[in-house]
């Protein structure tokens, strides 16, 4: 009987039902939060690691919350994922960022620059390549200038259908990349079958590489396995100068990080041609 009254004292607790209404009062904020435009995209530069020429820029979303202030995705992401929010985010941010990048090559944006989208596993299905392909058509982007940033993640899903989306839409040539590499599943006979022209090294990677010969052994074995494979590899998290020059000699194609530049609203951002990063 005790055991049981235990129970209910736990369900009836006031600081769990503040919790929960408070996780309720969040979904309902975000809903609203995605159709009356409290959304942000900010935009963060990505490198060349031979010269520091601006190659393109990734997409992060932000939430301006009415009442506190700019979230990161990690305050909503994965609410938004549980309550099947994230295909319309995931949405929204996509079109949002081909517009941007439409008005960045019109206003003196290098063409050969690439717009890097993060896409939730939970987002890949047949209507989602279909909006994809319609914005893409409506901005009049060249599908070549698009890649979208998957994590190891997929290899939860329905990976045979998943593999036969991503085919689709690269052989109209957009590109994948596959985030956060190395810190989740990890299956490596995959990376063979996924159609993905390019690895993020997850910054967890990076942060230890000056101080630590492993952590560089790591780094340069992965560089080799994903050009071996025919794979580019983006090195995310770099934040200072001695990151930047280990990284460049073990041969990465491209750079990230708050030494380049952080993530920003598009009209704090100058992505003109030729520009090179760190300014
Ligand atoms: P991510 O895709 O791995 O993005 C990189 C994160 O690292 C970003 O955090 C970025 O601001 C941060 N970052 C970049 N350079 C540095 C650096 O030098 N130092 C440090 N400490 N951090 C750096 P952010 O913007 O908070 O995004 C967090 C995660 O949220 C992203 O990780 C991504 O997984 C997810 N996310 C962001 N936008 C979207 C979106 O539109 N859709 C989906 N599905 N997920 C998104
Ligand atoms: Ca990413
Ligand atoms: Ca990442
Ligand atoms: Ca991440």
């Amino acid at each position: 009987a005790r055991q049981a009254g235990e129970n209910i004292t736990h369900i009836y607790n006031p600081q769990l039902h503040g919790k929960a209404i408070d996780h309720l009062r969040l979904e309902n904020e975000l809903r609203h939060a995605i159709s009356h435009g409290e959304l942000k995209v900010f935009y963060q530069p990505v490198v060349s690691a031979t010269d520091g020429a601006i190659a393109g820029s990734e997409s992060l979303v932000r939430w301006q919350h009415p009442e506190r202030g700019l979230l990161a995705p990690c305050h909503f992401i994965p609410l938004a994922e549980s309550a099947g929010l994230i295909h319309a985010i995931d949405l929204w941010i996509f079109r949002e960022s081909c517009r941007q990048y439409r008005e960045w090559i019109l206003h003196g944006g290098s063409a050969s620059m690439f717009i890097s989208v993060n896409i939730s596993v939970q987002s890949l299905d047949i209507s989602w390549a279909d909006q994809i392909l319609k914005a893409v058509a409506e901005f009049g982007i060249p599908p070549e200038s698009i890649h979208l940033e998957i994590t190891e993640s997929v290899f939860a899903g329905d990976i045979e259908k998943i593999i036969g989306l991503l085919e689709q839409l690269a052989g109209l040539g957009i590109s994948f990349a596959i985030d956060d590499f190395g810190t989740g599943y990890s299956c490596f006979s995959y990376l063979r079958r996924l159609p993905a022209s390019c690895l993020k090294i997850d910054k967890a990677f990076i942060d230890d590489i000056v101080d630590h010969e492993k952590a560089r052994a790591l780094v340069r074995s992965i560089i080799h396995m994903a050009h071996d494979l025919g794979m580019n590899i983006i090195a995310e998290g770099i934040e200072n100068k001695e990151q930047a020059a280990i990284l460049a000699s073990l041969g990465a194609d491209y750079m990230q990080g708050y030494y380049f530049g952080r993530p920003l609203a598009a009209e704090d951002c100058d992505m003109s041609a030729g520009r090179r990063l760190p300014g």
